[in-house]
């Protein structure tokens, strides 16, 4: 029996992955951690996590992650405070002799300059855009202390790539927020906080040209191929996680797909004086398609239409609650019986 301790417990990823979890039987024995419970930029503090919790293995989620706004204001804190994390919990993890830990870089940190699709073999090859280089360089370290820990001390240090993640329990503060929850927390406000104007007049202004191209996987997805990653991948080197590249969107259709999940009444626009960041960073999964051929991944406007019902009661009260639990389990419960009924037809 495997004992896990998920760091970042109470993010994203780290929601999704105990959705997934109470869906299932599992046998391992799952503990979830944030900030409260041990600052992980503090060495003294990691250490008494560790101590106290001593896990088996660990899937390391916690970092400070945001959107591009975000990071091109704070690429400082971003190297530092990441470095810092990823430092603490790989010896620490080491030290108490974890037999796997797995961490998490992001498809955002590969070269700015580069072929597509990029892959996992490009992680170094070339600077990284400079919107972001603090959070991409923290995060390639990951892969680098990974070889060095197995190369002296032959430990099962991995690393998982994600493109762009979304689903139940994101981050809708808008000076954080990465671009769909970002959307989703800017028409909600559009459409039930601002009186002034009939639902048909209503603009919604996409940031920027709106052509840039991004993959999204949906934080469900994701929480299923890291639990799998858990038990069968056993390389140091990092996997990309990724849907397809055909499934590749603009960001401009990303506005029309939570246009659609809002039912909003109103126009899009695009404010073409804001940042595009990267034009593209079309990753391949290839390699992942190697090793698990048939995982299918939600389609996005379910997804989309999933994670806006999810993301009401957080909107509402600015904090998650039980009727989002709920709504969420009933939300992915119907994206579930979709999938099968698609699988069927
Ligand atoms: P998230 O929702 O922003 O959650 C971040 C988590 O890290 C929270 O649980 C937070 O705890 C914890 N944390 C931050 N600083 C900490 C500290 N000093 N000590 C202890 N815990 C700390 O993140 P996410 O979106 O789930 O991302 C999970 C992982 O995936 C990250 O490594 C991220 O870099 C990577 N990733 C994310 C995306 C994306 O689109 N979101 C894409 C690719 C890769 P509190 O809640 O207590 O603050």
């Amino acid at each position: 029996m495997k004992k896990v301790l998920v760091t970042g417990g109470s993010g994203l990823v780290g929601n999704a992955i105990k959705t997934v979890i109470n869906g299932e039987s599992s046998e391992d024995e799952w503990i979830f951690v944030a900030s409260k419970d041990a600052d992980l930029t503090d060495n003294n503090s990691t250490r008494a996590l560790f101590d106290r919790i001593k896990p088996t293995h660990v899937v390391h989620l916690a970092a400070m992650v945001g959107g591009l706004f975000h990071n091109m204001n704070n690429n400082l804190d971003f190297l530092r405070k990441n470095m810092q994390i990823n430092d603490n919990v790989l010896q620490t993890a080491y030290e108490h002799g974890c037999i796997k830990v797995i961490s998490c870089l992001s498809t955002c940190i590969f070269p700015d300059k580069t072929s597509y699709p990029i892959d996992e073999t490009m992680v170094h090859d070339g600077a990284p855009h400079p919107s972001n280089y603090g959070y991409s360089y923290a995060k390639r370290l990951i892969d680098v202390l990974n070889h060095a820990y197995h190369d002296k001390h032959g430990c099962l240090f991995t690393s998982i790539i994600p493109c762009n993640i979304f689903g139940p329990h994101d981050n809708y503060r808008p000076e954080v927020s990465h671009v769909i929850p970002g959307m989703i927390n800017r028409m909600y406000q559009l459409i039930y906080e601002e009186k002034s104007l009939p639902d048909n007049e209503k603009v919604f202004v996409v940031y920027g040209s709106g052509k840039p191209l991004r993959q999204f996987i949906y934080s469900l997805d994701l929480a299923k191929l890291i639990m799998w990653v858990l038990d069968n991948y056993d390389s140091v080197d990092p996997l990309i996680l990724s849907v397809d590249e055909e499934n590749e969107v603009t960001i401009f259709e990303v506005a029309k797909a939570v246009a659609k999940a809002f039912d909003f009444k109103g126009k899009l626009i695009c404010d073409t004086s804001k940042a595009d960041g990267q034009y593209k960073k079309t990753a391949s999964n290839k390699k992942l398609r190697s090793l698990l051929p048939n995982f299918k991944f939600s389609a996005f406007e379910d997804a989309i239409d999933a994670s806006v019902k999810c993301s009401f009661p957080q909107l509402r009260s600015g904090r998650v609650c039980m009727d989002a639990d709920f709504l969420c389990y009933w939300c992915n419960f119907m994206l579930g019986v979709m999938g099968i009924l698609t699988k069927v037809s």
